[in-house]
């Protein structure tokens, strides 16, 4: 490619909100373009690094024996109702009615309409397992477009799904299709750590999620160096440090004047936070939901929303909690009457807990559960934090930033029992198709591989999803010597099969070298003047500080053998 002839420029200034590095850098290397909030256009050598990725996952994915389909982006919303999922979207689900008054969606993933089909031509186990996958655009009206290509509205996602007769089958699929997702990662030239996920409110089983590290991650990801152990912060359970083991006392009053934060009380009682229990209140769908845990610790508003099976969740407003007669600053669940009481089991691990006395400026000492208050459901809603142990082997955990690229989850028969895609097993009985689905954000993907791979002069993009593996740079300077040998090097480089981005643009070296900096492209080689007249051309890696010479005879096929070799897996 003529860099003379490309579409798309490379921008020195861009618009202030672009917050992120990756977002930057695309826009900079002129690779998207932005048209609305969370959605862009692929330029030329965008598409070419997202072409890229998708051959890398097309591959994995047929190796690991995936079909690829192609399934409509236009869904009536009736099969979203079906399954409840219109509910669980909310706004994030795009909806429209065509000329005939029919509601329709635009599937922001296609679980229904794969279930529809696998009801429809997986009939008997002997069509088991059988795995389905496309790479099709999504649509989700997101809250917060954001970071670029990271959140978007409108995106490419791989999404295979999987159908099997049972449990043990969809296993041996499951951990096939998970080491795919490393192949590709690892193919792509990033590093990517997997982990336990949320399974959301739908439920099914196991999840997990594919994290890139990288400080612009929306993700909070606790990991253990001592066992391997790794989970979303959304999910990850940990162990805490409980007070020291008592025997329970009466419960008593204690003034607590001014008193109302576990900080402010526990210091004025001189009693550790661990040996307090906090309230927090909730409106889950509508409904007030006191919610009490230890006063070291914090609800995982995930954990939480599960547990109730909530659709939306919020903390409540002021007003919401003075109308159920609780004195914030002093409230706890001893003595209340009809309000929903959800505890986190921490408010077993002790005894003799101070709570609020539901009255103003006072508190109570030794509150035992279940003794002086029973909550409707006790159970594990605590956020487990970087320093709470691992609960697996106790080592301390610690936390980074992650951007989730991929996302695969056991779906069960949630889905082909609401939607009646069922099979026949051998003994002729109906039974429900065991599904799994597995995906991968192909863009996000892309921005994920900037935010691991720049500098500060760009992007530096692994081989494999570079958009050109060499990028060739004559300095002109009216110098037809230098030009002629780069016309021929760019000619003989093709016929080798070697993708090239040939800048034939009449600009000062530095512009060319700052250009091919910013877009990235793995191996630079310039042919200038000086190194010409000793029959040289010079080579740059952009991943390397140091230049190099390359004899110009023989340069082409050289140059092949320094791709083939980079390309080669280590
Ligand atoms: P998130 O938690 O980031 O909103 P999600 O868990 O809702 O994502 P999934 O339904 O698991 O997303 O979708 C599979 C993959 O699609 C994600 O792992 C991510 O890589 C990608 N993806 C999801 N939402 C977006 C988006 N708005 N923009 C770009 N990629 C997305
Ligand atoms: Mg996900």
């Amino acid at each position: 490619m003529r860099f003379s002839q490309l579409v798309g420029r490379t921008l020195r200034e861009i618009s202030a909100d672009a917050d992120t590095v990756s977002q930057q850098l695309l826009l900079r290397a002129g690779m998207v373009d932005q048209l609305a909030a969370g959605i862009y256009s692929f330029l030329p050598l965008g598409l070419r690094c997202l072409t890229k990725l998708e051959g890398i996952i097309r591959e994995e994915m047929d190796a690991a024996g995936g079909q690829e389909v192609l399934m409509p982006v236009l869904q009536p919303l009736e099969l979203w109702r079906q399954s409840g999922r219109d509910a669980a979207f909310g706004d994030g689900l795009f909806t429209l009615k065509d000329r005939r008054q029919r509601e329709m969606a635009l599937g922001p993933t296609h679980e229904e309409v794969v279930t529809t089909l696998g009801g429809r031509y997986l009939q008997s186990y002997r069509d088991l397992p059988a795995l389905l996958y496309q790479i099709q655009t999504k649509f989700r009206d997101e809250l917060r477009p954001r970071a670029g290509l990271m959140r978007v509205r409108e995106f490419i996602m791989k999404d295979l799904y999987s159908f099997h007769a049972d449990a043990e089958s969809l296993d041996v699929t499951y951990k096939r299709l998970t080491q795919a997702y490393h192949n590709i990662f690892r193919r792509a030239g990033l590093e990517a750590i997997i982990v336990e996920a949320d399974s959301g409110a739908i439920g099914g089983k196991d999840s997990h999620e594919f994290m890139v590290p990288a400080e612009t991650g929306e993700d909070e990801v606790l990991t253990c160096e001592g066992c391997g152990y790794g989970a979303n912060a959304e999910k990850a359970t940990a162990v805490t440090v409980a007070p020291a083991l008592e025997d329970p006392m009466p419960m008593e009053d204690v003034a607590t004047p001014g008193k109302t934060s576990i900080e402010e009380v526990s210091e004025f009682l001189g009693v550790a936070a661990n040996q307090t229990l906090k309230a927090v209140f909730y409106v889950a769908d509508r409904e007030f939901v006191f919610v009490t845990i230890r006063g070291d610790l914090d609800v995982n508003e995930v954990k939480l929303k599960n547990l109730l099976r909530a659709s939306d969740l919020r903390l409540a407003e002021v007003d919401e909690v003075s109308k159920q007669s609780i004195i914030a600053g002093a409230a706890s669940a001893v003595g209340l009457k009809g309000i929903r009481v959800i505890a986190d089991a921490s408010v077993t691990s002790g005894q003799n807990f101070v709570a609020g006395a539901n009255r103003p400026e006072t508190h109570l000492r030794h509150v035992n559960y279940p003794r002086d208050f029973v909550a409707e459901t006790v159970a594990d809603i605590s956020l487990a934090r970087a320093g709470d142990g691992c609960p697996n082997c106790g080592v301390p955990l610690s936390a980074r930033r992650g951007i989730e690229v991929g996302h695969v989850f056991k779906l069960g028969t949630v889905f082909s029992q609401k939607l009646g895609a069922n099979y026949v097993d051998p003994e002729g009985n109906l039974k429900p198709l065991v599904m799994g689905c597995y995906g991968i954000g192909v863009g996000r993907l892309l921005a994920a591989a900037i935010e691991q791979n720049h500098d500060d002069k760009g992007i530096r993009w692994p081989l494999p999803i570079a958009p050109y593996q060499v990028h060739l740079c004559p300095l002109y300077r009216e110098n037809t010597a230098v030009a002629e040998t780069a016309e021929k090097l760019y000619t003989e480089l093709g016929d080798l099969g070697i993708e090239t981005l040939f800048d034939d643009r009449q600009l000062s070296p530095g512009v060319k070298f700052n250009d091919a900096d910013l877009i990235g492209i793995p191996l630079r080689i310039t042919v200038g003047p000086r190194a010409l007249a000793d029959g040289n051309l010079e080579f740059k890696w952009r991943s390397e500080s140091e230049a190099g010479t390359l004899p110009l005879a023989g340069a082409a096929p050289a140059i092949v053998a320094m791709i083939r070799g980079a390309l080669r897996p280590a």
